[in-house]
C-alpha cells in the first residue's frame, strides 16, 4: 500500500503577507482561494494584497537596507545558516505544501529543499567576498578603489513551477550582496513561493524589513508591479517567469531606468549522436522532458538524433515514458502529477492537436486525462506547428531523426530561445567542441538539459533573458562606487 506524504505540522492555517516583520491581512481584509491542482480543493485563503501593501513593504525594506547593507559577514552567516537549518527541520511541511499547491511530486520538492539548503550554506559566505579592486591612477598621488555595494530595495517576482528554490534564488542572490527584498510569488504559490520564506526567516532572526512577502490575487499582479515601477526606493526587479511578461516588464524597466535580471523560458534541445550510450540517452531524455511534468524553463523540448541508433532509441524511451507513473502528487511514488490550472492543460492540449493537424504522429500520450497531461512524445513535428518553435511548459517532447552531427547541431540551434541545451556521445572532445559553439547560457556534455546548481551560473541569453545565478550575481545585484583620494595639491590648467 502507498502512504501518503505527511500532512503539514507547523504551517499555520491562516496565511498573511509579510510586512516589516510583522503577519498583516490585505489593505481592506480581501482574501481568494489558493487551490490544489490535481484536485481542485481549496488549499489556504490567502491576502489579496494591493499597491498600498506593496508600498508598505517597499517602505519598511527602504528602512531596513542601511543597517542590513552595514551588517558584518557573520551576521549575516549566522543568519542564513539558521535559515537552512530550519528548512530541513521542515522539509516534510514543505514537501507537502508543494504537492498540494503547485502539484509537484515527492522528488522535485526535495530537490527544490535541498537546493534551497544548499544556495542558503553557499551564499551566507558571500559577504566575505572582496568588495572591489584597488587601481591605478595617471594623476600623481591619487589613490583608486571601485568598490562594490549593494543596491537598495530589490523587487522579487517568482513563477509557480519551481516554486520554492526559485523563490529562495530570487531573494537570496540579492540579500547575500547587502540588499533588502520584497518578493511578490505568484498567484499560483503564495505559501510555497513565498509565506513560507517569510516564516523561515521571521524564525531565524532576520531584522525586520529586510525581507518583506506581498501576496495578490490572481489578475492582481500589475499593481504591484505599478509600486515598484513608481517607488525610487525599488533599484531592481529580479524577475523569473515568461518571456512575454519579461518584455513588458522590461519595458516599464527602460521608462523607468531601473535594472531588471531576468530568467525566462527556454526551448532545451537534446542531441544525441550515434556513439552516445543509448539506455543513459534514454533515461537523460525521460527525466529530461518529463520531470514536474515538463514544467521546468530547463526540461528537454526537443531530441535531435542521428539515425543509425534513432529506432531503437524510440522504442526504449516509449516503453520507459509508458511505465511513468501518473497520478495524485501526495503519493509518493507518482511521477506524473497534475499541470498547474485549466489554462495551461487547454494550451498544451492545443499545441498536441495543432502539431497533429500539421502532420505529426504522437507515439505515447496526446489526450488530457483528468487534471493531468499523460508524457507525449511526438515525431515528424512540423516547423510550421506552435510546437516546434514555441516552448510548451507540459511533458511534450518532440523528436528530429537526423543524417549527421553537423545537421544536428542546425537543428538543435533553430531556436530563439537560449536557456540550456546538452549533447551526448562517447566522445567528448566532440562534445565540448559543440559546447564552445552552441549559443546558450548552459551547455551540457553528457547530461540532462536540466542541470542547474545552486551555486552556479545558471542563466540564458536571447529569449530566456540575461543575468546569472551563483556568485556570479554581484554583478546585477551591486554597483561598483569609484572613490578616489588625492595625497598632495593637485595642479589645475587655470
Ligand atoms: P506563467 O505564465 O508561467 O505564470 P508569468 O510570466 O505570467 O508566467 O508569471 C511569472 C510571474 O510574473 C508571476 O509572479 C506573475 O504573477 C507575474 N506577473 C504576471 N503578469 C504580471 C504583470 N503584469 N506585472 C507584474 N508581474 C506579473
Amino acid at each position: 500500500m502507498t502512504q501518503t506524504i505527511a500532512k503539514p505540522e507547523t504551517t499555520p492555517a491562516a496565511y498573511r503577507q509579510y510586512i516589516a516583520g510583522e503577519w498583516v491581512d490585505a489593505e481592506g481584509g480581501k482574501t481568494f482561494d489558493d487551490l490544489d491542482p490535481f484536485d481542485g480543493s481549496v488549499v489556504a485563503k490567502i491576502p489579496a494584497g494591493t499597491k498600498r501593501d506593496c508600498e508598505r513593504a517597499i517602505e519598511a525594506a527602504s528602512a531596513a537596507f542601511p543597517a542590513w547593507a552595514e551588517l558584518a559577514p557573520a551576521g549575516r552567516q549566522k543568519l542564513f545558516f539558521r535559515a537552512a537549518d530550519i528548512i530541513e527541520r521542515r522539509t516534510a511541511d514543505i514537501v507537502s505544501i508543494l504537492a498540494r499547491e503547485t502539484g509537484s511530486g515527492k522528488a522535485f520538492a526535495m530537490f527544490q529543499i535541498q537546493w534551497s539548503v544548499a544556495l542558503l550554506r553557499q551564499s551566507a559566505n558571500w559577504g566575505y567576498l572582496p568588495v572591489g579592486d584597488v587601481l591605478r591612477s595617471d594623476l600623481p598621488g591619487r589613490f583608486v578603489m571601485a568598490v562594490r555595494k549593494p543596491l537598495g530595495v530589490v523587487a522579487g517576482i517568482t513563477p509557480w513551477n519551481g516554486a520554492h528554490n526559485l523563490a529562495w534564488r530570487t531573494a537570496l542572490l540579492p540579500m547575500a550582496f547587502g540588499n533588502t527584498m520584497v518578493l511578490k510569488p505568484s498567484e499560483e504559490a503564495p505559501i510555497s513561493a513565498g509565506i513560507i520564506l517569510a516564516e523561515i526567516l521571521h524564525e531565524a532572526g532576520f531584522p525586520p524589513g529586510v525581507f518583506n512577502v506581498v501576496t495578490h490575487a490572481p489578475g492582481g499582479a500589475a499593481p504591484i508591479a505599478d509600486a515598484f515601477f513608481e517607488s525610487p526606493a525599488v533599484r531592481s526587479i529580479n524577475f523569473t517567469g515568461s518571456a512575454a511578461t519579461a518584455r513588458m516588464l522590461a519595458e516599464r524597466a527602460g521608462r523607468s531606468l531601473k535594472r531588471i535580471v531576468l530568467e525566462l523560458g527556454g526551448y532545451n534541445p537534446l542531441i544525441i549522436l550515434s556513439d552516445a550510450d543509448l539506455g543513459q540517452a534514454v533515461n537523460t531524455t525521460a527525466f529530461g522532458a518529463f520531470f514536474h511534468q515538463g514544467q521546468i524553463c530547463m526540461n528537454t523540448r526537443k531530441v535531435v538524433i542521428e539515425e543509425p541508433i534513432a529506432a531503437e532509441f524510440l522504442t526504449r524511451l516509449v516503453e520507459k515514458t509508458r511505465g511513468l507513473k501518473l497520478g495524485d502528487p501526495k503519493l509518493p511514488d507518482t511521477v506524473i502529477g497534475p499541470l498547474i490550472n485549466d489554462a495551461a492543460l487547454k494550451m498544451v492540449q492545443h499545441r498536441v492537436d495543432d502539431a497533429v493537424a500539421k502532420g505529426a504522429r504522437v507515439l505515447t500520450g496526446g489526450k488530457i486525462e483528468g487534471r493531468i497531461f499523460p508524457p507525449t512524445i511526438l515525431t515528424n513535428v512540423s516547423p510550421d506547428a506552435e510546437a516546434y518553435h514555441e516552448e510548451t511548459f507540459g511533458p511534450v517532447l518532440i523528436v528530429e531523426t537526423v543524417a549527421n552531427a553537423e545537421k544536428a547541431f542546425e537543428q538543435a540551434s533553430a531556436t530563439r530561445y537560449g536557456l540550456c541545451a546538452s549533447i551526448l556521445t562517447g566522445d567528448q572532445e566532440r562534445g565540448l567542441q559543440f559546447a564552445e559553439r552552441f549559443d546558450a547560457g548552459m551547455v551540457h556534455v553528457n547530461g540532462p538539459t536540466m542541470a542547474g546548481e545552486p551555486g552556479l551560473p545558471n542563466g540564458g541569453v536571447k529569449d530566456s533573458g540575461w543575468g546569472r545565478s551563483g556568485h556570479y550575481a554581484v554583478e546585477d545585484f551591486t554597483e561598483v562606487r569609484l572613490t578616489t583620494l588625492t595625497r598632495g595639491a593637485m595642479t589645475f590648467p587655470f
